[in-house]
């Protein structure tokens, strides 16, 4: 199955992309992940894609269609994929719809999670993440277990200013992407307001 996760930043794409792809049998890629490890690792696209990144600013199509397009088109995607953080643009969506063209296969399902503007700041100025298992806390919604604590590490992009930057960028670039997907009748929308258990069930049903 092909999936896209849509949703604004803090909507809890990546919380639920790590028990759906379990579910799905797929591959998780996200290319905020994809973006965060070749910074790590001091590529020429991690230097490229660092500032847009630090200032909440999208990193340039080109780089980030390359990135994507290649890595669908690896083995382990054959069987599908679930995409969280692509298509970001109107020109990834058409880029993406391209590509996967050319390989004979189509997108399925396209998951819009809303959440309002209004709880997005909290939620994302107090989300950390365990950098052994990956799994996402927040310091006062869902605090990390004692032993986990003191390593947990928070994103260089989850301050508030950089959040307010992204959230603007979700509206004027993102959600423009919502149309072409429901146009296509690929559009499910889920609450995302609620615990994550409550928004994994929305998610299920939508699904079918
Ligand atoms: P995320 O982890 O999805 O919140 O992405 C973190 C940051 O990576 C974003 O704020 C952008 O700077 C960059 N990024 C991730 N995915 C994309 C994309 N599809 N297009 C442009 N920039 C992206």
């Amino acid at each position: 199955m092909r999936v896209i996760l849509i949703g604004p930043p803090g909507a809890g794409k990546g919380t639920q992309a790590t028990w759906l792809k379990e579910r799905l049998g797929v591959p998780h890629l996200s290319t905020g992940d994809m973006l965060r490890a070749a910074v790590q690792q001091g590529t020429e696209l991690g230097r490229q894609a660092d500032g847009y990144m630090r200032r909440g600013e999208l990193v340039p199509d080109d780089l980030v269609i390359r990135m994507a397009v290649e890595r669908i088109g690896q083995a382990d995607c054959g069987n599908g994929f679930l995409l969280d953080g692509f298509p970001r643009t109107r020109a990834q969506a058409e880029a993406l719809d391209v590509a996967l063209q050319a390989a004979g296969t189509a997108i399925d399902v396209v998951l819009l999670i809303e959440v309002p503007d209004e709880l997005i700041i909290d939620r994302i100025t107090g989300r950390v993440q365990d950098p052994e298992t990956g799994t996402i806390y927040h310091l006062r919604f869902n605090p990390p277990p004692p032993e986990v604590a003191p390593r947990v590490v928070q994103r260089k992009d989850d301050t508030e200013q950089a959040c307010r930057a992204r959230l603007d960028k979700y509206h004027s670039e993102t959600a423009p992407i919502v149309p072409f997907y429901r146009d296509k009748g690929l559009l499910r929308t889920v609450d995302g307001v609620g615990s994550p258990d409550e928004v994994s069930r929305r998610l299920l049903a939508a699904l079918g």
